[in-house]
């Protein structure tokens, strides 16, 4: 999570520990939310990652705040998530920011009856 004093949750960790900490927090949040309808599950999935984003570029820093806010939403406005989604795929400059928006996608290709 990016801090104002510039410091990050994963500050200091070499990248191989950084993907291997999204990695293992991600198979926990899948693990403890498969009962959860898929829209509820992306939505958890998009809270970790905004919490994990370092905060350096900002379509991940503020893609993943803004794509939370629009999850909020009892209707999504998918046209805008996936534009969103597009544009933290396209700018993002880590794995965290690019990868961040494939939960939202898979909700709007498989499951749009849910949002
Ligand atoms: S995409 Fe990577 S570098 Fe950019 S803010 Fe997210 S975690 Fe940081």
């Amino acid at each position: 999570m990016w801090r104002s004093n510039g410091s990050t949750s994963h500050a200091g960790r070499e990248p191989a520990h950084q993907a291997a900490a999204v990695a293992a927090g991600v198979r926990q949040e899948v693990a403890a939310r498969q009962r959860d309808r898929a829209a509820a599950a992306a939505k958890n999935l998009m809270r970790f990652f905004r919490d994990e984003s370092c905060g350096q570029c900002t379509p991940c820093r503020v893609g993943t705040a803004k794509a939370l806010t629009l999850m909020d939403e009892k209707t999504w406005n998918q046209p805008l998530l996936g534009e969103l989604s597009q544009a933290m795929m396209d700018a993002s400059i880590c794995g965290l920011g690019q990868a961040a928006p494939n939960p939202v996608q898979s909700v709007l290709k498989y499951f749009p009856h849910e949002v």
